[in-house]
């Protein structure tokens, strides 16, 4: 035999709203019998746009461009996930293609600053409707044993979790570290920046990770009957909501004396708050109120190891005079590459 059969399961960003939402297919692709598998083993591919918010049924054919691949821990047999861009017929991005806006936004200027991010994605989980550790009727006891808890009755989905941790480091997935949040059933993990050698948290890489490891979660929760859920405040009432706090660091701010481009880059971010707001999430007022280590919606703070800020500056950046900032702002269904796009230009001021 001189191939082998490898199989691939393209994944995709579909066009609903307010929310964008992953699409995936499985599909064979015959390789060379010793080949080592790379993105140009994985042809374009066509798919169904009527069915995705993409097209109308009378012209519904769209294009899958792979862009990034990894291995794919769910699957069976030699399995790939490979991330696409939808294309339009023509092969130029479609419009629900964002992260062909972020291309466009490096390439215009923003690369320069040689930006790294780090997301913490907070997500529910949910069986029947509820969250996990919610009973049928009625509510659990108040929150406070919850966050980071262990035990019976303290933390509800454990195994999903770590099933997950386990499958993006076997994906080659740049996961940092994970713990249960302060609701429970509520929990976060976070990817992109982790200071490993020779990694890069560039933009593209971190928001593209950061969508593979959501397809994972997504994809092994349904061997549990558990839906992962982004809502932002999927409980109402005094139960924490659900955000995805976005670290940000330019190569200026991670130099000696960098406390001075992270002060210039919140301030300008002050200056766009309403900018940002409009692409941190669809229902994110219900979560930033200004309770539940928030700032309210209407308002723009930042401060050191404030985590009633908008933006803060941890502690540590603050003593080292460098480092990083935290938008505390984007809702746990914010799509990466808005953020992105959004942060790079109020901070290389490219509106
Ligand atoms: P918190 O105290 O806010 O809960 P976490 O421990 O959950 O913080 O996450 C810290 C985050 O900071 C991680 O996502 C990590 O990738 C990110 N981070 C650390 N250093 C940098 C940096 N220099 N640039 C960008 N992100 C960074
Ligand atoms: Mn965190
Ligand atoms: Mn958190
Ligand atoms: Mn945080």
């Amino acid at each position: 035999m001189t191939q082998r059969l490898v199989v691939a399961e393209y994944i995709w960003l579909d066009g609903v709203k307010p929310t964008q939402g992953l699409r995936s297919k499985t599909r064979v692709f015959p390789v060379g019998a010793e080949d080592e598998v790379s993105l140009s083993n994985f042809p374009r591919w066509s798919f169904d746009g009527s069915s995705t918010a993409q097209a109308e049924g009378g012209d519904s054919d769209l294009l899958l461009e792979p862009v990034r691949m990894c291995p794919n821990p769910t699957s069976v047999d030699e399995g790939y996930l490979v991330l696409c861009e939808v294309l339009n017929p023509d092969a130029t991005p479609h419009a629900t293609n964002k992260r062909a806006e972020l291309r466009r936004t490096l390439d215009a200027g923003a690369a320069a600053l040689e930006p790294w991010f780090g997301f913490e994605q907070e997500y529910t989980l949910l069986s029947e409707g509820r969250p996990l550790g919610f009973p049928a009727e009625g509510y659990p006891a108040p929150q406070g044993p919850y966050y980071c808890g262990v035990g019976a009755g303290k933390a509800f989905g454990r195994d999903l979790v770590d099933a997950h941790f386990t499958a993006c480091l076997e994906a080659g997935l740049m996961v940092y570290g994970l713990n249960a949040e302060v609701m429970p059933g509520q929990w976060e993990f976070q990817i992109g920046y982790r200071g490993l050698e020779g990694e890069s948290a560039d933009p593209l890489t971190a928001s593209d990770q950061l969508w593979l490891a959501r397809w994972l979660l997504c994809r092994l929760g349904e061997d549990e009957g558990v839906t992962v859920s982004l809502a932002t405040k999927p409980v109402k009432g005094d139960w924490n909501g659900a955000g995805m706090h976005t670290n940000f660091s330019t190569k200026g701010m991670r130099a000696s004396g960098g406390i001075k481009d992270i002060e210039a880059a919140a301030k300008a971010m002050e200056k766009k708050h309403a900018e940002h707001i409009a692409v941190y999430g669809a229902n994110n007022e219900e979560r930033l109120t200004g309770q539940h280590e928030t700032c309210s919606i209407n308002e723009f703070r930042y401060g050191v190891a404030d985590r009633g800020a908008s933006i803060r500056i941890p502690r540590h950046v603050s003593n080292n005079g460098c480092g990083y900032l935290e938008d505390r702002r984007p809702g746990a269904n914010a799509n990466p590459y808005d953020l992105c796009v959004r942060i790079l230009k109020t901070v290389a001021n490219l509106d």
